[in-house]
């Protein structure tokens, strides 16, 4: 690595430190025995000072019936280039994959958004078993896994910081991960996983495009909402998909031989790193698709996902 690309990184790494960086305190698996979601919880969210009194937080339960169909909402159109895919870093909390934000080669605009936005990273949340671990839920359900794209508003904003801090400075698309066929486009992610199995590695990894992740049904939910990790901030118009994606056994247990911990420190499983539901308060989530109660019921059937209710 030149010089140049290894002060990027050293910047880039500062900038995401101060929005991913867990506690001092890690997790003491020995007390998260996975019996019950809730005794689960990375310890990022056991503090009560993680919790700020906000009006709009993020993950919700997203009620199918109570969402609104908005027929001003325009379809979402995806423009990624491949090659602004620049590395895989494992921030002790995730792995993040990370792209060249300095133009606009990386998009999505239309769906709820006024302006254009640049992907910056995108991520995951998973469970240690597969009964949970997405952050949203539909109707009370959760998924295994939960993608999310996160993107930021160039238009507006100078800088990614800059938009982290605003109402309408990010942009992120939530695509759920249910257990299923093998991911084709997902395996080449998976495959570079065991370099970043540490905290605090990173790794190159050039030419990735994203959309592969991403149904192609058009159908989301859109809310306004936060980050779910610190600073937690109210920046964020989410973008639901309808349509979860599906992943195999193998590529999900490839996410959880992943390590919150170091080299060389007492090995943590990288497992259940999701913030808890917060509450929907005064807020309407709308819905891109009209729906009905019989096909929501049709939906919840042909489903294979657990229900289970924390
Ligand atoms: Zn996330």
């Amino acid at each position: 690595m030149n010089n140049m690309k290894t002060n990027t990184l050293v910047h880039l790494y500062k900038q995401l430190k101060t929005l991913w960086s867990p506690p001092a305190r890690l997790c003491s698996l020995a007390t998260c025995t996975h019996k019950d979601r809730n005794d689960a919880l990375h310890p990022l969210w056991q503090s009560p000072l993680s919790i700020p009194g906000g009006s709009r937080q993020s993950p919700i339960n997203i009620q199918w019936r109570d969402s609104v169909y908005d027929p001003f909402l325009k379809p979402l159109k995806i423009s990624y280039d491949p090659t602004t895919c620049l590395h895989i870093w494992n921030n002790g909390y995730s792995f993040l994959v990370e792209f060249d934000d300095s133009t606009d080669r990386s998009i999505i605009v239309g769906g709820p958004l006024e302006n254009q936005y640049r992907l910056k990273q995108f991520h995951f949340h998973w469970g240690a078993i597969n009964e949970w671990g997405s952050e949203h839920t539909v109707d009370s359900k959760f998924y295994p896994a939960e993608l999310h794209l996160v993107h930021w508003n160039a238009v507006v904003y100078p800088s990614f910081e800059e938009a982290v801090m605003e109402g309408n400075g990010l942009a992120v698309i939530g695509v759920f991960l249910k257990l299923g066929a093998h991911h084709e486009g997902l395996q080449t992610l998976v495959d570079a996983l065991p370099a970043v199995k540490h905290k605090d590695t990173v790794i190159e990894f050039d030419v990735f495009d994203p959309s592969c992740l991403i149904p192609s049904c058009p159908d989301y939910w859109t809310y306004a909402g936060s980050l779910t990790t610190p600073p937690l901030t109210e920046s964020v118009t989410w973008i639901i998909k309808k349509k979860p994606i599906e992943v195999d056994e193998n590529q999900l247990e490839a996410f959880r031989m992943l390590l919150f911990t170091s080299d060389g420190e007492e090995e943590k499983r990288m497992v259940d790193n999701f913030r808890p539901l917060q509450p929907l308060m005064n807020r309407t989530v709308r819905s891109s698709f009209q729906s009905s109660h019989v096909l929501n019921m049709e939906a919840q059937h042909s489903d294979h996902a657990q229900q289970i209710r924390p």
